[in-house]
């Protein structure tokens, strides 16, 4: 029997679903994930000996690509200094210098253990400082799964067709506005109704979690403006565009400031890490400065710390996002070009390494839309991908990643592959 088979009855005995986090599984598959043995540059090997070019990048993190030798080599110096120590290092105001400098938002950070702590923080300041209560947040934009925003929330709450999640009170979830993303008016009749509770509102600027779409121009730019003229917080929730789509995340790239930003998976070099950040005044609100408590035994732990600081100076000093344009506009263009030969419809959006294939022929612009996909043509694509070697997220609602580890050969591999595995739905 091959390994990963029965490490997965195995993994099934004593873990939920034989997994750590729902999206690894590939239940709506019906087929047993496989279980991953090593991984470096852009391929992973699993349990059997197969190898598959990676576009999950540990679902965001690994944009170097798998153990990067400056990351692998910071975490391992690090560790002969010492695990942990509960008391503040050099490492950690480096850290806080190199958000600030690269992100110029955030005047002040905080770093968290995951990106749901970093969101669950983030959301507790906005109403610790403006004193209210409700929360505005977008359907199919996930902001990790703490319970103010596991409401209509994408990623694998959406692949399980759980949009809201059991113990979540409904006492909590009224406090939590949900919107249809991409809809102005909807914005402006929310804040012309309840403008004076509104705390905050969170939002994934480039929406990841429900396959991945954009925002039309000026929508954020007005949702800047009306939580401005409301007194509310603008959160942008960066853990997955931030340090990616460029090096001060979606806010740089369309020059739009929020009042908080969160951040993730890029920041953790693959170590687990969050972080939070925004103007001063608004940060100097946590404790011990202010009465917003948040506190972690493991926040800024020094290997983290380590990984995160080593890769954030190699995409910088390699001006990597130059670089993953050139490889993401090579795949959309063999992409566009598969589609077209073989006429059809699909929706392609990519903005630099990140890339969503839509299985429908609507134009993607919010969650609605996002959900005309066909599970039933993403199903023979997803596999027929995996068994030419190309691993792809197991779902037709996340992103794919691209990672500096690939190379062109990578990526005109991949694209031959989608070719074959789309002309099995023609
Ligand atoms: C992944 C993600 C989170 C949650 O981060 P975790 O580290 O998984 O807790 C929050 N927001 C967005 C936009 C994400 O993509």
């Amino acid at each position: 029997m091959p390994i990963s088979e029965g490490l997965y009855e195995r993994a099934c005995r004593v873990i939920p679903g034989g997994v750590n986090s729902p999206v690894r599984a590939f239940r709506r598959l019906e087929r047993a994930p496989f279980f991953v043995e090593k991984a470096q540059g852009a391929h992973l090997t699993d349990t059997n000996g197969r190898e598959y070019v990676d576009y999950v990048g540990t679902w965001g993190p690994a944009i170097l690509g798998h153990a990067p030798h400056v990351v692998v080599q910071a975490v391992q110096t690090a560790a002969q200094r010492g695990l942990s120590f509960g008391a503040p290092t050099l490492q950690e105001v480096e850290m806080a210098e190199t958000v600030c400098r690269m992100v110029p938002s955030i005047q002040k950070v905080r770093m968290t253990n995951s990106g749901t702590e970093a969101t669950m923080s983030a959301v507790r300041l906005a109403r610790g400082y403006t004193g209210r209560s409700l929360i505005v947040k977008f359907a199919g934009c996930y902001h990790g799964h703490s319970d103010s925003l596991l409401v209509a929330a994408g990623s694998g709450a959406l692949t399980h067709g759980e949009p809201d999640s059991a113990g979540v009170p409904r006492e909590l979830a009224v406090l939590t506005l949900v919107l249809p993303f991409n809809d102005t008016p909807a914005l402006e009749r929310a804040f012309a109704q309840r403008g004076s509770e509104i705390a905050g509102v969170i939002v994934e600027p480039y929406p990841g979690n429900a396959g991945f779409y954009l925002p039309r121009p000026g929508y954020l730019e007005r949702m800047r403006e009306l939580t401005a003229t409301y007194g509310a917080l603008l959160i942008f929730d960066e853990v997955m565009t931030g340090f990616r789509i460029s090096s001060s995340g979606v806010q740089g790239k369309l020059d739009i400031t929020p009042d908080l930003t969160t951040l993730g998976k890029i920041i953790g070099g693959g170590l687990p890490v969050g972080a939070f950040g925004g103007r001063r005044e608004i940060m100097d609100c946590i404790s011990p400065l202010g009465p917003v408590y948040q506190a972690g035994t493991l926040s800024g732990n020094p290997l983290a710390m380590a990984a995160g600081l080593a890769q954030l100076r190699e995409l910088e000093s390699t001006c990597a996002w130059d670089r993953l344009e050139v490889l993401g506009a090579r795949l959309e263009e063999g992409v566009r070009a598969a589609l077209h030969d073989l006429n059809l419809p699909f929706v392609f959006k990519r903005s630099g390494s990140m890339f969503c294939l839509h299985f429908t022929s609507c134009d993607v612009v919010d969650l609605r839309s996002a959900q005309s996909a066909d599970f039933a043509k993403f199903k023979p694509y997803f596999l027929s991908l995996l068994e030419q070697g190309i691993f792809i997220a197991p779902s037709p609602y996340e992103t794919g990643f691209i990672s500096t580890a690939h190379t062109e050969e990578d990526i005109d591999a991949t694209v031959q592959a989608m070719r074959r595995a789309l002309k099995l739905l023609t």
